[in-house]
């Protein structure tokens, strides 16, 4: 069983994106051209936001809009304390503190009480300034956007909303990587829209963000990239990558809904046995991940051992609090308190999703989750 089964999603749409790559081979346009142009705008329609900036990956993504908005020394980046690692990394590289939130324990995503308790800490403290929210769509599930909007708005700062796991997750009609004042994206294989390597995207509405943002991009160019009017970086989404992902953008709203489906039968499945993932009201989930919870950790390392005889993959997404890794030590602003986060890395797992699981399979892998209860 695969854990995300790229290869049969391949030989499915084998012939449109083969024409797809060939075209580029053909054309001998490897980098900009045509395919960027033309994915960048079917982007920005699909999510509902003005510009999309296409870069290199989701990591350089969330660090083009921190340069965007000058963020850096003195300011205080809320992050929540359970995401993957790039959503912090990129504070302390343009200098600013990323300041640890904990999260809410149904949706896993950044608890809005403990954001606008950590934003009067930092008041409080007066050392920095609060500047910027990084709210995380994880594991395909939007962020509490109208909560985090209200704290943001009431203190000032700005909303970068992290889609990287979110693309074609919605809230209502509207759709993920629209939230933010800024919102980001990744390409990487494995998210909900994957290219063929390396890949990201930054959104927005506003006009002067996105000029500044297509300036980094290209070692901060001004009339063209020989014309250098600030410091920049080199942050390409090539064309080939483009071309295939226009190609999987025409199906990926029929296999997100074939992921709502097989996370259905899980959670019919599993309900009682193990923490089911919880979708709120009026939201739809991607389903980057189907992630359950177990009463204690140990059940989760016999559920792993379990699966794994069985040929079954699983994963442990996060193993560990953002807060809690060593590359914060010394960066961080007073300690975190995080303890939900603590508590879902402890007891968390990911079992195999995406669209072409079969609900046999999740059948299986259901049995084996229950053996150990
Ligand atoms: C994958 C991911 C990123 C980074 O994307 P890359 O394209 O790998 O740089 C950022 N944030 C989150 C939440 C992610 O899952």
């Amino acid at each position: 069983m695969e854990f995300r089964d790229l290869k049969t999603q391949y030989l499915q749409h084998k012939d449109a994106i083969d024409s797809a790559m060939q075209d580029v081979a053909c054309n001998a346009q490897f980098i900009g051209g045509e395919p960027v142009r033309r994915l960048e705008e079917d982007l920005a329609a699909y999510v509902g936001m003005k510009h999309c900036i296409s870069c290199a990956n989701g990591t350089d993504a969330l660090q083009l809009a921190l340069m965007a908005w000058g963020v850096g020394e003195g300011d205080a980046v809320f992050i929540p304390d359970f995401t993957f690692f790039s959503t912090a990394e990129v504070v302390p590289w343009v200098g600013a503190v990323p300041v640890f939130v904990d999260v809410d324990g149904d949706t896993f995503n950044m608890s809005p009480c403990a954001l606008e308790e950590a934003v009067k800490n930092v008041i409080k403290e007066g050392r920095l300034t609060p500047k910027v929210v990084i709210a995380v769509d994880l594991f395909g599930q939007p962020a509490d956007y109208a909560a985090i909007r209200k704290i943001t708005e009431q203190y000032g700062m700005w909303l970068l909303e992290d889609g990287a796991q979110g693309f074609a997750g919605r809230i209502g009609d509207r759709r993920a990587c629209s939230f933010g004042d800024i919102t980001t994206t990744s390409f990487f294989p494995a998210k909900p829209l994957g290219c063929y390597g390396d890949g990201g995207a930054v959104f927005t509405d506003h006009d002067e963000w996105a000029e500044l943002i297509r300036s980094y991009k290209v070692h901060g160019k001004g009339e063209d990239k020989y014309d250098n009017v600030r410091i920049g970086m080199n942050s390409r989404l090539d064309t080939l990558q483009a071309a295939i992902l226009i190609e999987k953008l025409k199906f990926l709203d029929e296999e997100i809904k074939h992921c709502n489906e097989g996370a259905e039968i899980y959670t019919s499945l599993l309900r009682g046995i193990v923490k089911t993932p919880m979708v709120l009201p009026g939201y739809y989930s991607s389903w980057a991940q189907y992630t359950v919870q177990f009463e204690r950790k140990e059940q989760r390392e016999q559920a792993i051992l379990k699966l794994k005889d069985a040929g079954i993959p699983s994963m442990i997404y996060y193993r560990k609090p953002l807060h809690g890794q060593k590359a914060f030590a010394g960066l961080l602003s007073g300690k975190a308190v995080c303890p939900v986060t603590e508590e879902i890395c402890d007891t968390c797992l990911s079992l195999p999703m995406h669209p072409y699981l079969k609900g046999k399979e999740i059948e299986m892998v259901c049995d084996r989750v229950k053996e150990n209860i």
